[in-house]
This record gives C-alpha cells, structure tokens and sequence, in this order.
C-alpha cells in the first residue's frame, strides 16, 4: 500500500531513534526529546502527541475517518498506522445528547460487536462509519463523533442567515410533507438531521456542511 508506505517512510525520518539503534537520528531533534507516550481506550498501544503532523500524503483519522491536521496522538509502534486528532483523543466518554433524550450515549472505538461487516450507519446523517461511535445499546442509536458534535447554529457560505439544525424536517413544522437540499438537489429523509433557515424556507442536509464523508 503506498500510503502506509509512505508514511512510515516519513515516520521513520521524523522518529528514527525510536526504531532501533542502526536508524540514524535526525539532527533537529537530538535535543528536543519526544513527549511522552500516553494510554487511550480506543487501542492497545501506547500513543505520542505530535504538535503539527507532517507528511506528503492524507492521513485519516482513525476516530473520526477525517483527515488529520494540527495537534495529533499518533500510535508508537512504527508499524502501526493508527493516529487520532487531539480532540478525537480528547472526546467524553459519555454524552447526554438533545437527539436521544432517553439514554445516555458511549463513545466506542468501533462499532458495536453485534454489528455486521463492522460497520455503524450514523442516525444523524444515514452514513456509515467504522471508527468511534456515539452508541446507545439500548436503542441501537449511533452517531459519529463530528455529527454529535454539530452546532445548533450554523453559518453556511451559500447562505446570508444563521441556519438553525433540526433533528427531523417534521420537528420544523408537522405539515411539511417532504424536503429536498438546497444544495444538492436530494430527497432528504424524514429523520435525517437538517439545517434550516425559517425566514427563507431554505434548507440543507447536515452533512452537506461538513467538508468530507466520515
Ligand atoms: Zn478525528
Ligand atoms: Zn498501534
Ligand atoms: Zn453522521
Ligand atoms: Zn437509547
Ligand atoms: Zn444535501
Ligand atoms: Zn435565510
């Protein structure tokens, strides 16, 4: 694979001291010891901030599935390709959240083990997701990590009002019957979160604010 290549290749040239003793030590940092490893639940080995994360190609989280910039937990081991956002490292491990009242949410890792192919479909936005879960066992609710973090307002680029988020089209008014994005001309399900703007009927899915897939 030339991505995991590659990046060990940057991996080894940014950490070459930790690979054994015939790895030559990049000069800049012989006096500037690396941070100290810290343990996180979401995997068996020990992880190291990065301040800024370098490398030629897109690296994606393994948290969120979004690529990685800025302040980044990076894994250990030279051989394992598992990195998180500082604020995917940082997410609470329980979360009350307005979408689901009733229970309580738990952050997994992975989806949950009685779920087929290991893969979740987020009730926010109908797409999958393969690493960290906002999950209700109970329910069988989940939600990525990005969609619960949502705000309740938003400012869209194509649009000149704050845009308001809604769980439902019909928690916006019970008689409105169906409800296409204006932005990508699509059905939108009823269930599936929008933002909308009530002074100009206009209205958009969730995750067509958000730059990339999860
Ligand atoms: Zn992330
Ligand atoms: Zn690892
Ligand atoms: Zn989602
Ligand atoms: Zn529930
Ligand atoms: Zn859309
Ligand atoms: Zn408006």
């Amino acid at each position: 694979m030339l991505l995991r290549s590659k990046w060990q290749n940057n991996f080894i040239w940014r950490f070459g001291d930790t690979l054994g003793p015939k790895m030559a030590k990049p000069k800049h940092l012989k006096h500037s010891p690396l941070r100290p490893c810290v343990n996180h639940f979401s995997h068996s080995h020990p992880l190291r901030p990065i301040d800024q994360i370098q490398a030629e190609d897109e690296l994606i989280c393994s948290g969120c599935g979004l690529e990685v910039t800025g302040r980044t937990f990076i894994c250990s081991k030279s051989w394992c390709d598992f990195l998180v956002h500082k604020s995917c490292f940082d997410l609470e491990f329980e979360l009350q959240h307005k979408s689901h009242p009733q229970h309580t949410l738990k952050l997994l890792s992975t989806p949950p083990h009685n779920y087929s192919r290991k893969i979740y479909f987020c009730n926010a936005c109908r797409d999958y997701g393969t690493g960290f879960d906002y999950h209700c066992k109970i329910c069988q609710y989940d939600l990525h990590v990005g969609c619960a973090n949502l705000p309740k307002t938003l400012k869209h680029k194509d649009h000149q009002h704050l845009l308001t988020l809604y769980y439902s089209f019909t928690s916006i008014k019970d008689s409105i019957q169906s409800f296409v994005c204006d932005l990508c001309g699509q059905n939108v399900p009823n269930g599936i979160w929008v933002y909308y703007c009530e002074q100009c009927d206009f209205g958009i899915h969730s995750r067509c604010t958000i730059p990339d897939k999860y």
